[in-house]
């Protein structure tokens, strides 16, 4: 596989261009540095089958130049993390609907299949007990600017599922579902490294809200491969495909795990919405993937539980401690 990972040197991206490394691949990582770091990609550093080229998918003209030297393009570049969306909405906006399009042109341009990455966002308030990719949609006002990032990722996914049936490309969406592991920074919002950096600072954790709120965190070592074989699964190809964890949680609870694994003396400290992310914030109160359609196309299971997640992000953060610490106040 020559592939592009677009997003490369992020968070997820950066597993990603491991994995396939690790595969035998060849990977050029295209990044505009925005929330991506080159340290994510240091291991990579000079590999004969790895090249990092710094650039935004907003120019045309270099996706369609990086584009054409692969056969597969992961597309995972996207403005992140709640905070991101909510501070900067016309940036964020423009970089998720014209840079899906620039990708997805240019991957059809030069007849490579594509996968698009979005996320569990587009279910948006529908707290059912297991989404389903077929299930509605709840979103509140456009106008609000979280709400726009799931109109924003609704629009990717027309976007790849229109071209993919159009050209007849293979194409895979996939919905990822609060995807953390080592890497991911708490700067942009992202609760699991936010909670790992307090406690080993011994800062209160601040926990949103009432804490009632439930998600279920997947582990990027178990989400990255199954991208990887959904590109090479047939079935898959055309449709939207949700991927996560299963071990649900509230965001009290996992405080209070986070609290225990670390061996930290922090204490919770309850934050209002409206402190936390401005006035009108709407949180979600539950998010829970099904997952049976991964189970049947590529017998996706995941295999790490919350504990083994938020281990795992413990270690790498004590590991690295020249990792910036989460900037936000609150
Ligand atoms: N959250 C929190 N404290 C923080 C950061 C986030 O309580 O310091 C909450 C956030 O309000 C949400 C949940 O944790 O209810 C998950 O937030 P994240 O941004 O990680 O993902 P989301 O599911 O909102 O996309």
């Amino acid at each position: 596989m020559k592939a592009v990972v677009t997003g490369g040197a992020g968070f997820i991206g950066s597993h990603l261009c491991d994995h396939l490394i690790g595969q035998g691949h060849e990977v050029v990582a295209l990044d505009d540095m925005s929330t991506g770091s080159e340290s994510n990609l240091e291991q990579l550093n000079g590999h004969s089958r790895f090249e990092l080229v710094k650039g935004s998918v907003l120019d045309k003209a270099l996706v369609d130049e990086v584009v054409a030297t692969g056969d597969t393009v992961f597309h995972l570049a996207a403005a992140v993390g709640v905070h991101t969306i909510v501070d900067k909405p016309l940036e964020s906006l423009r970089t998720n609907m014209h840079g899906t399009e620039n990708v997805v042109e240019a991957a059809v341009k030069h007849g490579a299949r594509y996968l698009v990455a979005s996320t569990s966002e587009v279910y948006g308030k529908n707290d059912a007990d297991g989404l389903g990719e077929d299930s509605d949609r709840v979103l509140g006002s456009p106008l609000k600017s979280r709400w726009s990032y799931a109109a924003a990722k609704g629009l990717d996914e027309l976007i790849a599922y229109v071209h993919g049936g159009d050209s007849g490309l293979p194409c895979v969406i996939t919905r990822l579902f609060n995807v953390v592991g080592p890497r991911q920074t708490g700067r942009y919002g992202m609760v699991v490294p936010r909670f790992v950096d307090q406690a080993l600072a011994g800062e209160p954790i601040t926990v949103h809200g009432e804490g009632t709120q439930r998600r279920c965190f997947g582990s990027v070592f178990d989400v990255v491969p199954a991208m990887v074989r959904l590109l090479e699964a047939p079935a898959a190809y055309n449709r939207a495909v949700n991927l996560g964890g299963l071990e649900e949680v509230s965001i009290s609870d996992l405080a209070r795990r986070v609290v225990e694994l670390t061996g930290s003396a922090s204490e919770l400290h309850y934050v209002p919405y409206e402190e936390a992310y401005g006035e009108g914030y709407e949180d979600m109160r539950r998010r829970m993937p099904d997952i049976s359609l991964a189970g049947a196309l590529i017998d996706y299971e995941p295999r790490w539980g919350l504990d083994d997640i938020v281990n795992s992000i413990i270690e790498h953060k004590r590991a690295v401690p020249s990792q910036p610490q989460a900037a936000l106040a609150s």
